[in-house]
């Protein structure tokens, strides 16, 4: 598999070589008026000669240098804590044509971490600012920031690039990413085209926990293949709140889930506001209460807009780790020279430093990858909005907001969709009807849209007796 991977990048480095050739020829300069002496020994050593940890099929050249200096476009997804390390480490590494894509301003909570921007940047597009900066501090490097969503992008956008790093921190995001991809592969009487692969590194961190991974879409496992990796929201125990806490935070979810909804202080149907200062210091002085009723210190209002938000502090070292590692993927599958991760490397500092590498299997029934169509199994009475559980619970799929439709005698007909609010109130009388009330048959094909696939997605209904 990684030998494949090799000699396709290895052709594509030869042909580019050859056209880098014949310009110097007609232009009678290599074009790299920035670089100075030595400017790339610390890279040569490692693509200019073998040694015990090469890949085995590894030739020194100065050709890959050359390939990643001139040719090799990456794709940064996310210029925050990681997208910020990714910038700096992928530029420093010799990748010089980078395109970034961000949808988010710069807050002046990121700026502890976020280290290409600065106060004066506050308000402004993170993209655009990374780039900036990048692009004035490491001569020669061109980066082209994307101030946009990466579904306002399409896959003309998207096929333009040898390698696709992300360092997001959303799983839907991910996840449309991964479908992004494997969009793009091109499967010739049921072969996949080697040459339609775009390697995807993964980055992600929460607080002093990270992984990185490098996904081959349509060879190895994908994001998807490994959904059930992402658990639920970890809660505490109501018992524990009710009735026995111990920690501030149990304080906290004391004073939000049960006194919130009993005293209705700002009045009745009021939900709480992370972002309203006043909800906030309700309750937190509720929490400070229940804390002092019981000796637990350590309810403070950062603390209490962090537990009711929740939010996970970003740590900065855990984000230059996985950062480093994910630079590292792609330095190696760039240019060939040595093997890359395979596939799944963890990393955990909670507690003294723990990290292992494990290969994440593909999953034969992968709603993403497989290329097979998903059965889903259901009784003629069981009601529409069963499937719409069954989508958005299982945690094989996970779906957010699916929409669902049919072709039922022959017309497309929607049966239910969420996302548009005229939709969803024509559609909505469907969800307690049953399959047989809809027109459904046995061995119907369902088609379903969601925000964590730019695909639709195809399943065959399968009745149950
Ligand atoms: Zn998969």
């Amino acid at each position: 598999m990684n030998l494949l991977l090799f000699s396709l990048f290895r052709e594509k480095k030869r042909r580019r070589v050859v056209e880098l050739t014949e310009k110097m020829v007609v232009d009678g300069g290599d074009g790299h008026n920035c670089e100075w002496e030595g400017r790339w020994n610390h890279v040569k050593k490692f693509l200019e000669r073998s040694g015990p940890f090469t890949h085995p099929d590894f030739e020194p050249s100065t050709e890959s240098l050359q390939f990643m200096l001139d040719t090799c476009k990456i794709l940064v997804i996310g210029a925050g804590g990681l997208g910020c390390e990714l910038l700096k480490d992928l530029a420093l590494s010799g990748f010089h044509n980078i395109h970034v894509v961000d949808m988010d301003t710069i807050d002046v909570s990121n700026l502890n971490r976020q280290f290409l921007f600065r106060g004066k940047d506050v308000g402004r597009p993170k993209a655009d600012v990374a780039a900036d900066f990048i692009n004035s501090r490491i001569p020669g490097c061109c980066v082209i920031p994307h101030f946009k969503k990466i579904q306002d992008l399409d896959e003309t956008f998207y096929r333009q690039f040898h390698i696709i790093v992300c360092g997001l921190d959303s799983v839907v995001a991910r996840r449309w990413m991964n479908g992004m991809l494997l969009s793009l592969l091109v499967y010739d009487d049921g072969v996949l085209d080697p040459g339609s692969i775009i390697p995807l590194i993964d980055g992600g961190t929460e607080g002093f926990k990270g992984n990185a991974r490098v996904i081959l879409p349509g060879m190895t496992a994908c994001i998807d293949c490994t959904l059930e990796l992402y658990p639920p929201q970890v809660n505490f125990p109501m018992c524990t709140i009710a009735s026995m806490p111990r920690l501030p935070e149990h304080c906290i979810e004391y004073a939000r889930m049960l006194l919130w909804p009993k005293e209705k202080p700002f009045g009745d149907g009021v939900v709480l506001d992370g972002d309203d200062p006043e909800h906030i210091q309700w309750v937190y002085q509720r929490s400070l209460e229940r804390a002092a009723e019981f000796n637990i210190t350590g309810v403070t209002y950062r603390l209490t807009q962090g537990v009711v938000k929740r939010i996970i502090p970003a740590v900065a070292s855990t984000n230059a780790v996985i950062a480093a590692a994910c630079a590292t993927e792609v330095f190696k599958i760039a240019s060939s020279a040595f093997i890359p991760l395979n596939n799944y490397m963890v990393f955990n500092d909670v507690d003294g430093l723990y990290t292992y590498t494990f290969e994440a299997e593909r999953k034969e029934n992968c709603s993403a990858c497989s290329q097979v169509p998903l059965d889903m199994h259901f009784s003629p009475t069981s009601k529409l909005q069963e499937v719409l559980d069954y989508l958005t619970e299982s945690a094989s799929l996970q779906m957010k907001s699916p929409a669902i439709t049919a072709t039922v005698e022959g017309k497309n007909k929607t049966l239910y969709l969420q996302s548009v609010a005229s939709i969803e109130q024509r559609t909505r009388p469907n969800l307690s009807k049953t399959l047989k009330e809809l027109g459904l048959a046995d061995r119907q094909e369902l088609a379903v849209a969601d925000v964590t696939t730019p695909q639709t997605m195809l399943f065959r209904l399968c009745f149950t007796s």
